[in-house]
């Protein structure tokens, strides 16, 4: 056996015989956090580093310190509460001033155990209380010498609540790592190949796994970190690049040549107003795809309201005067009959055939619709997922149009292709902007166009944060706006996991607001409601025989009622940056100043207050999706769940490490370059690497 073949083997070593686990705790750490061997474990980064040689004075601390150290001693302990609320404090002090130590649990233990007057170093994470810094479950040490007190950078691991109930807590993992790293008596082989090593300039893999966990230096920390994120991200952007230089030698696309009858007449004569530039641009740049041989997978971002609609409408009609049908898949029954509407009216006086298709299509006009698609007497098919059941034939499919991509699963989207003996060009659109860095991640794969202006004449939506304790006026300012003929829409949140609470909201809102408005007619949608009554409502809003909707977010995605002017959004606290977005770009539609009111009680976190301020400052959807970013992470982004990069993101961030992203993508696209099926034997490595890895990964390559 190779010394390499005998590393991998430590490397798989179950962890229950890792010193200090066994297999309640092998079991938990399966569990909780996915880890099974020594390599899992390894790969286990700690997500900050404490700096153990600093010793704090009380008088030091402010609300921006993560952990710190004190010296000093307990005057008192006092304890507060009964039961599961029982809390123990123990007043604490260095002579600078007091903070106070807090134990929810284990309270007898620690009473015995620490005594006053005593010296003591105290580690732990400030935060106020009442006026008054406190430090919960801190880790305490008798005060030791200098020579013996934990010196340097300390690593601190992630833990959940099970990992803690069984010991499992930040220094426990770190002291099993220590015991694991122990287990390894030759240097870790290599997980990037020499070429990519020396283009990257990274560190030896050993050194820093080695690091990482125990940093030596700051200096040596940093290196490791880069090492260790340059790799992450570049196993996905090679998988990536792979996979676009595979498919662009091996798939034909449909070639439209022309630019016909059909897109001219309707440029000509039916086309309500002038594209705007950015349109004009979009639309050249799915033709210039769509004649260059090659299947054509493009991501189309615009903000809420940029017109994007009209742009696949125009696609499509280009499609058609090559001889091909197309079809277009929205996410809900509501989004759908709009689309359909708008192009049944804008293609009236033309001799274009469009169906809709959705679940509640009636079984003998879908028998039609089926029929005609094979026929090839429907030109263009409009449907929620409906349109993706094999019973759905068409005759010659040359151009799918994805609208609201993030709501559809990859499996869903990969369906569309196979509906002709060729895939068809795909177009997604999203009006949820997705950062740059992220795109090139999750969706690394696709062409992206950017429609980054709105129609002219359009009035940014002015947006307001208001406390629940004071609708009063806000009750007024809506009276007044329907007085001038416009309409409302209150939106309560709606979270599955209770639903009921959530609906018995919305009633409770639908009772009260037509109690206060007794003189309007205030209608209510939930997505528990049939397709059919649904569908009536709507009806009567956009009739506006109906002045106020009380909703929840069934209406979030694409609904067009330009009238509709006021977008009051209840309990906005729970909502994300992007749905308040996706919500506000409800309103705005018409010529009328729009509004919209973000309703929180006045109570509020500190991400919370910063996601308000952020709405009411910008109206900029990208602007938006990079506070969004910023603020919650790429693991919450729509889009980002569903495709699995936020889990496998273990050291990287998609915000701060845009730079070695970048280089990881420059890297990999020379490598496939040079090397597209990574045959030559010094890739080998990166080969099974990548095959490891999307055994356990979602399979980047098949998001169009
Ligand atoms: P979204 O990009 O959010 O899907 P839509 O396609 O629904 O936006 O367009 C929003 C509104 O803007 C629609 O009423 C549409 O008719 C209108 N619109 C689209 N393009 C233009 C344009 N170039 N000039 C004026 N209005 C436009
Ligand atoms: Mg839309």
């Amino acid at each position: 056996m190779s010394i390499s073949t005998l590393i991998m083997n430590v490397l798989q070593t179950d962890i229950k015989f890792i010193p200090g686990v066994g297999p309640k705790k092998a079991e938990i750490l399966n569990k909780e956090i996915d880890v099974f061997t020594l390599g899992d474990l390894l790969r286990w980064y700690p997500y900050r580093y404490v700096d153990r040689s600093r010793m704090y004075y009380v008088h030091e601390i402010d609300g921006s310190m993560p952990y710190i150290q004190l010296k000093g001693h307990i005057t008192t302990f006092e304890t507060f509460g009964e039961g599961r609320k029982k809390r123990l404090v123990a007043h604490f002090t260095d002579g600078t001033g007091f903070v106070d130590l807090v134990w929810f649990q284990g309270i007898s233990f620690i009473e015995s155990k620490y005594k006053v007057n005593q010296e003591y170093v105290v580690f732990g994470k400030p935060s106020i209380f009442g006026n008054k810094w406190n430090i919960p479950h801190p880790e305490m040490d008798t005060y030791m010498t200098e020579a013996d007190r934990p010196d340097g950078l300390m690593a601190m691991y992630n833990t959940t609540e099970k990992m803690k109930n069984h010991y499992l807590n930040s220094k426990a993992m770190q002291k099993i790592i220590e015991n694991g790293l122990g287990m390894i008596k030759e240097r870790l082989p290599e997980s990037l190949s020499d070429d990519v090593i020396k283009s990257a300039n990274v560190i030896p893999f050993h050194d820093a796994i080695e690091n990482i966990h125990f940093p030596k230096n700051p200096i040596l920390l940093r290196d490791a970190e880069f090492r260790l994120k340059f790799e992450e991200l570049f196993y996905i952007q090679l998988n990536i690049v792979r996979y676009m230089s595979d498919r662009k030698g091996k798939l034909n696309g449909f070639i439209f040549t022309k630019v016909g009858e059909y897109l001219h007449s309707f440029y000509e004569k039916h086309l309500p107003f002038q594209l705007t530039e950015a349109q004009k641009r979009v639309i050249r740049e799915i033709r210039q795809d769509a004649a260059s041989g090659e299947q054509m997978n493009r991501l189309l971002q615009g903000d809420v309201g940029s017109g994007k609609t009209l742009v696949a409408l125009m696609c499509m009609l280009i499609a058609l005067d090559n001889g091909f049908q197309s079809c277009l898949m929205a996410p809900t029954e509501i989004l759908a009959s709009q689309h359909f509407e708008t192009f049944a009216k804008m293609l009236s006086d033309m001799n274009v055939n469009v169906a809709l298709l959705t679940g509640s299509t009636k079984k003998k006009e879908r028998e039609a619709i089926h029929a005609g698609l094979l026929s090839g007497e429907i030109h263009i098919l409009i449907g929620t997922h409906a349109l993706i059941e094999d019973v759905v034939q068409f005759n010659n499919l040359g151009f799918v149009v994805i609208d609201e991509q993030h709501r559809f699963g990859v499996a869903q989207r990969a369906k569309l292709w196979s509906k002709n003996n060729q895939p068809p060009h795909v177009l997604v659109m999203t009006a949820t902007p997705i950062p740059r860095t992220l795109a090139m991640t999750v969706y690394g794969d696709l062409d992206v166009s950017i429609i980054d202006e709105l129609p002219p004449g359009r009035k940014p939506v002015q947006t307001l944060h208001r406390f629940d304790k004071k609708r009063g006026a806000m009750y007024q300012f809506i009276r007044e706006q329907i007085q001038l003929g416009r309409q409302i829409y209150i939106v309560y949140p709606l979270i599955e996991e209770s639903e009921k609470i959530d609906l018995q909201n919305l009633e409770d809102g639908h009772k009260q607001i037509q109690k206060i408005f007794p003189e309007f007619t205030v209608v209510k949608m939930h997505g528990r409601m049939k397709p059919a009554e649904k569908e009536e409502v709507m009806q009567e809003f956009v009739a506006n025989k109906a002045q106020i909707m009380v909703s929840t977010t069934v209406i979030e995605v694409g609904v067009n009622v330009p009238n509709a002017s006021v977008m009051v959004i209840e309990s906005a606290q729970r909502f994300g940056l992007s749905q308040l977005h996706q919500l506000r770009g409800r309103v705005g539609r018409g010529a009328e100043q729009s509004y919209c009111v973000l309703i929180t009680p006045y109570e509020l976190s500190q991400d919370t207050r910063r996601r308000m301020e952020i709405m009411t400052e910008s109206n900029d959807g990208f602007v938006i999706a990079e506070a969004d970013l910023k603020l919650r992470g790429p693991g919450d982004l729509e889009g980002t769940q569903q495709s699995g990069v936020a889990f496998s993101l273990r050291i990287a961030d998609l915000v701060r490490d845009n730079a070695i992203l970048f280089r990881a993508r420059e890297i990999a696209e020379e490598l496939i370059e040079k090397d597209p099926k990574l045959e030559q034997s010094e890739h080998k490595v990166l080969k099974q690497q990548l095959s490891r890895l999307s055994g356990n990964r979602y399979d980047w390559g098949r998001i169009g």
